[in-house]
């Protein structure tokens, strides 16, 4: 839940939400979600990251998915992150999950608002089988672990929905 307190805190914000092409296809997210985000953003202090850039992945690179568990058990070895030709990616998305936390503890955001359904950034939906299931990114376990709290595009859009 956002309140007033951490209104004027810095947030970490998945890169492609604000529009920019890192995802694995090097396409920009629909213009709706990048406005309803820039709109929520707007007069606050956002550090926009991407994870799997900064695990060393290029953009395009192969779409992923977390096989035998969640973000958390790929923290701590349980679960592994394929790519679509089967390559092992898991320390690509760990490395970019520390990575995105140290800019994160830097700037001492406590909020982080991330693109759901991602390998890294999926905060309620990961993709399995390529279907969505419930689950948690890497970047999104790590966040949650550091205390970090996590909100999606679609919390956004639940919460205009509620605003008078
Ligand atoms: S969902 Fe996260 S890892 Fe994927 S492109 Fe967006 S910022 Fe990068």
């Amino acid at each position: 839940m956002i309140t007033e307190d951490i209104k004027n805190q810095p947030i970490i914000v998945s890169a492609c939400l604000v529009g920019l092409s890192c995802r694995y296809d090097g396409k920009v997210l629909d213009s709706n979600i990048v406005e309803t985000v820039i709109d929520f953003l707007k007069g606050r202090c956002f550090l926009a990251v991407c994870p799997e850039q900064l695990g060393g992945l290029p953009t395009e690179r192969l779409p992923m998915e977390i096989e035998g568990g969640g973000g958390a058990d790929v923290l701590d070895g349980k679960a592994r992150v394929r790519d679509s030709s089967g390559a092992d990616r898991s320390q690509n998305l760990i490395r970019g999950a520390m990575e995105a936390y140290k800019i994160a503890k830097l700037a001492g955001a406590r909020i982080a608002l991330l693109k759901d359904g991602s390998p890294s950034c999926g905060t309620h939906r990961i993709r399995r089988g390529g279907r969505r299931v419930r689950g948690l990114g890497v970047t999104a376990a790590l966040f949650r672990r550091k205390g970090i709290a996590i909100l999606s595009e679609d919390d956004l859009t639940r919460l205009k929905k509620r605003q008078p």
